[in-house]
């Protein structure tokens, strides 16, 4: 491909509504306009990085015993309604009626859809395992479409399901899923941790999700340095924290007026926080809940809602509080309390004369005992990790990161097989629930996260295996016909040797040419200026880390394949 032909306006300046820097940078670089929110078209120097990246995805998936199809995108309501999704989906599902007043969706995932294929088709144990996948665009109605490909509301994806005969074939199936996923994003050069993850909407319990580790990230991640323990931070399970033994002393009222929150309190009760007992109160689809955490910790609401099996959670607000519980929020504490659910994390349980608030405006009380003062109704472990936290495996101090989650892999058990009947007969003739794993990739985010781990001030740094072409050719001055003759032979047998090259035979000032080339971050480039054309020299420069080689005429074809084989 000639520059002069190739569909790739850059910009200058860094566009307004862009906020990470893959954003910026795709933008700038020509790769993807906005169509309206959260939808982007993707323009050619995109698609050649998309094709490449799932063509590694294919690869690998084939490799691990699985066979790619098509499902439509067009999905119909009824299979939705027998899993119940149609409803708990919510606002996230596109839906649309056709003429007859059908309803229909446009797939956010695929389990109805799969589930309900291979249902009709497979009768016996012999058809199993079957590893089935897809790449094809996904659509949610994201409440905040934002950092362009990171979070759109169409988006492509690959998508895999297994099926399996029973709970040993599924762990097999998840192996080799999870070998697969870190071989792709191995391959496409990222840095990157598999966490385990909360099961979510999907359902299912055995989950890792595939993290590139980015500042820009939406997620928080905690890994272990020293172990290998590495979860999302909504899942990391803490162990109880063993507080020194002291002698119980009489529950007693203080007056704390006008100490709303726990470093008022701790600040006039001249004490450290973690005395104190921090009481949150959140509306849920069951009701109003008490959750205790010690007064240092933070609430985690997922896991909050896995032990109540509740749908929604947020906080209470000021008045459902004052109307409920007879105090103000600030001032709420289990001791005596109205509210009928309290759930209380497991160190709350180890507290020795803590402070809670005593359910009356401007009093906490002293000296509370959650053996002797309250029942809770639940005890678990319901807090965030934090930075330092001990391990849950090996107890050393954890570290937390940010992380752009750009796969993930589950185990769905029979939770799908069961609501639509998608049963085989085993070996001894009896019917049972095939067991199922899912397991997707971000395509279009994983194009999104390399760039925000690849980049510098210049713009990207392509990792070869996915770069959208490997070597651009800049000639000095397009008006020097020995520059030019040159320029295209190295061109014709850079692309004859399998080396993707582009020739940039613009009519531009040098400058021009390399600010385009590094901005849109080809890993090599081949600048023929005179040293070119007088001393047979071919000037090859690494755009990841400047290094300029040169090569002599006669074999600079396999220089440049060597060289790019190690970026
Ligand atoms: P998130 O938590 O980021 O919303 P998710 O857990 O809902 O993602 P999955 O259902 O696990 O997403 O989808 C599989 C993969 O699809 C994700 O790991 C992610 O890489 C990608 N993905 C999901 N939602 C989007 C989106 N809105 N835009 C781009 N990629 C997405
Ligand atoms: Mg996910």
């Amino acid at each position: 491909m000639r520059v002069s032909q190739l569909y790739a306006p850059t910009l200058r300046e860094i566009p307004a509504e862009a906020e990470v820097v893959s954003h910026q940078l795709m933008l700038r670089a020509g790769m993807i306009r906005r169509a309206a929110g959260g939808t982007y078209t993707y323009m050619p120097l995109a698609l050649r990085i998309l094709r490449k990246i799932e063509s590694i995805v294919r690869q690998e998936m084939d490799a691990k015993g699985g066979q790619e199809l098509l499902m439509p995108i067009m999905q119909p309501a009824e299979i939705w309604r027998e899993t119940g999704r149609w409803d708990v989906y919510g606002d996230e599902m596109f839906r649309l009626k056709d003429r007859h007043n059908r309803e229909f969706c446009l797939g956010p995932t695929h389990e109805e859809m799969i589930t309900t294929l291979v249902k009709a088709d497979v009768r016996s144990y012999r058809q199993l395992p079957l590893r089935l996948y897809q790449i094809q665009n996904k659509y949610r109605d994201e409440r905040r479409p934002r950092f362009g490909l990171m979070r759109s509301r169409e988006f492509i994806m690959k998508d895999l399901y297994s099926f399996d005969k029973d709970e040993e074939g599924l762990n097999e199936s998840y192996e080799k899923m999870y070998e697969a996923y870190t071989n792709v994003f191995n391959r496409c050069g990222l840095t990157f941790r598999a966490v385990e993850a909360d099961g979510g909407a999907i359902g299912g319990t055995g989950t890792h999700e595939f993290m590139v580790i980015a500042d820009s990230g939406e997620a928080a991640i905690v890994y272990c340095p020293v172990c290998d323990y590495a979860a999302n931070v909504e899942k990391a399970e803490l162990n109880p924290i063993d507080m020194p033994v002291e002698e119980l002393e009489a529950l007693t009222i203080v007056s704390t007026p006008g100490t709303k929150s726990i470093e008022a309190v701790a600040t006039l009760l001249d004490v450290s926080a973690d005395r104190t007992i921090k009481t949150m109160v959140f509306q849920t689809d069951k009701g109003l809940v008490l959750a205790l955490v010690r007064g240092d910790h933070e609430v985690n609401e997922v896991k909050i809602q896995n032990l109540l099996g509740c749908l929604t959670i947020e906080l209470a607000d000021e008045k459902a509080i004052t109307e409920a519980l007879g105090s103000a929020a600030g001032f709420i504490g289990p001791v005596g309390t109205l509210c009928s659910t309290v759930i209380a994390d497991t160190t709350v349980m180890n507290m020795y004369n803590g402070i809670c608030g005593a359910n009356v405006v401007d009093q906490h009380y002293k000296n509370v005992n959650a053996t002797r003062d309250f029942t809770p109704t639940i005890v678990g472990d319901i807090r965030h990790i934090q930075e330092n936290d001990p391990c849950p495996h090996c107890a050393l101090p954890v570290k937390t990161a940010r992380g752009i989650e750009v796969g993930q892999v589950f185990k769905l058990y029979t939770k799908y097989s069961k609501a639509l009947k998608a049963t085989y007969l085993d070996n001894n003739g009896r019917e049972a629930p095939m067991v199922m794993g899912c397991y997707g990739i971000g395509v279009s985010r994983t194009m999104a996260a390399t760039i925000e781990q690849h980049n510098d001030e210049y713009g990207i740094v392509w990792p070869a295996a996915i770069a959208p072409y490997h070597v651009v050719i800049v000639p000095i001055s397009a008006k020097d016909a020995a520059q030019m003759s040159l320029a295209e032979n190295i061109y014709e047998n850079l692309n004859a040797y399998g080396v993707e090259t582009l020739l940039d035979d613009r009519n531009e000032r040098p400058g021009v040419k390399f600010k385009d080339a590094d901005l849109i971050g080809y890993p090599l480039k081949i600048t023929v200026g005179p040293k070119a054309t007088n001393e047979n020299l071919i000037e090859v420069k690494v755009r990841r880390t400047g290094e300029i080689f040169n090569f002599a005429i006669d074999n600079y074809l396999d220089e440049v394949k060597k060289l790019l084989a190690t970026l």
